[in-house]
């Protein structure tokens, strides 16, 4: 049992959610909730929850710690101790796995991280997708000066900080300083010349450009799983830029399920096929017919499990290795048997077992169960019953209420 829930109703997981779930959670919600997505506070502060949510759910010590005392626990409570929450961009930078790190402290602009919608037959095929989307690249034209050559200039108001600061008398021998944004360069440190200024990007530098990225999903990639285009993130001078990641999202297919490198599905059997055998048919995802065969004398019960070896879902980087293929039968039980036939069908099964009843056992009635009918009633019934010199009469009114 665990204090509270809040942190998992955040996720909307359950508090037994295990690893993945947790990362799937905090995936699709910081994607959805991503200020860069979202401008406004509401979708800031939702961010905010979602990354503190995941941060400590996601670490097992954390975890317990939240599990048996609750938020105040991990904020320490009014003895302090707590834990210093990491920043909600640094949680989602690390789940995405920026290079930061690998590349030193060169300046990178950010990552552009896309979610695509896949379904599970382009994970089984492979499929190649193309994705069209928006950037900034350095202007061709000014090679990202924003004007000729020379006509930007150190600006003379800040002297290239892009910074001014005033000095602001309060009284005599009393002085304020404040920093404000240079109001002539708008904190670029520099200025262009109008009539030099670059005509191509109007002297921004850079210019919004449609790119095409073409998308190569492996046979066998996995839901959450990402493609990462290295340097192709929005450019900006003086900046290496960034990747853009696209995360597959898996689409929920109407008849398989995959679990790793499985896929189970679900087959109706009547009655007479699970008791006689029968011969059906799987259409694959890559739309071969396979024929199971169950033969007579073999029953097959309702729920029962099988499987076929190497017809689930090929192996990342290895695609001529398959899972398994998982089929659960569930068997469709006739609603009546015509009674003249019941002795025919009762001498092919095994023979019944015999019961001894006790002479003063009771008679009563069994009729449909109602899961809102009142529990009570019933048993009130009952209690009256036992003076009673009739009781199936009294019975039969009972249950019928
Ligand atoms: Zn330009
Ligand atoms: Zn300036």
């Amino acid at each position: 049992m665990v204090k509270e829930t809040g942190y998992y109703d955040i996720l909307g997981v359950p508090p037994s959610a295990n690893d993945s779930e947790l990362k799937k959670a905090y995936r699709k919600l910081a994607m959805k909730y991503h200020p860069d997505k979202n401008p406004g506070k509401d979708a800031e502060e939702k961010f905010k929850q979602i990354s503190h949510a995941y941060e400590v759910l996601s670490d097992p010590k954390k975890r317990e710690i939240y599990d048996q005392g609750g938020e105040e626990a991990i904020k320490g409570g009014s003895s302090g101790g707590g834990f210093d929450f990491h920043s909600p961009m640094d949680i989602f930078d690390m789940f995405f796995g920026g290079r930061r790190s690998q590349r030193g402290s060169a300046r990178r602009g950010k990552d552009v991280v896309h979610q695509m919608k896949v379904s599970l037959e382009d994970l089984y095929n492979g499929a190649t997708r193309k994705l069209a989307l928006q950037k900034n690249v350095i202007c061709a034209k000014c090679e990202g000066r924003g004007g000729k050559e020379g006509a930007v200039q150190k600006c003379g108001l800040c002297r290239g900080t892009g910074m001014q600061i005033r000095i602001h008398q309060l009284g005599p021998g009393m002085v304020q300083q404040i920093q404000t944004v240079c109001a002539e360069c708008r904190g670029e440190g520099e200025c262009i010349d109008p009539k030099l200024r670059c005509k191509v990007c109007n002297g921004q530098k850079i210019v919004k450009e449609r790119k095409i990225l073409e998308v190569h999903i492996d046979k066998g990639m996995k839901d959450g799983q990402q493609i990462r285009f290295t340097g192709e993130g929005d450019q900006e001078p003086g900046l290496e830029p960034g990747d853009i990641v696209i995360v597959l999202d898996e689409k929920e297919h109407p008849e398989f399920q995959r679990k790793g490198n499985d896929l189970i599905t679900q087959k109706e059997l009547l009655l007479v096929e699970a008791l006689c055998g029968f011969q059906k048919t799987v259409k694959t995802l890559d739309s071969r017919v396979l024929i199971i065969t169950v033969l007579p004398g073999e029953v097959i019960k309702d729920r029962a499990i099988k499987c076929i070896m190497g017809e689930g879902m090929p192996i990342h980087r290895d695609p001529f290795e398959k899972g398994r293929l998982i089929i659960q039968f569930l068997v469709k039980f006739p609603d009546r048997i015509p009674p003249e036939k019941i002795v025919t069908l009762e001498s092919c099964l095994p023979p019944r077992e015999e019961h001894i009843i006790p002479d003063d056992a009771d008679h009563v009635d069994l009729i449909e169960f109602d899961p809102q009918q009142e529990q009570t009633s019933s048993r009130r019934g009952e209690a009256y019953e036992s003076d009673d010199d009739h009781p199936h009469g009294q019975r039969v009114q009972c249950a019928s209420h």
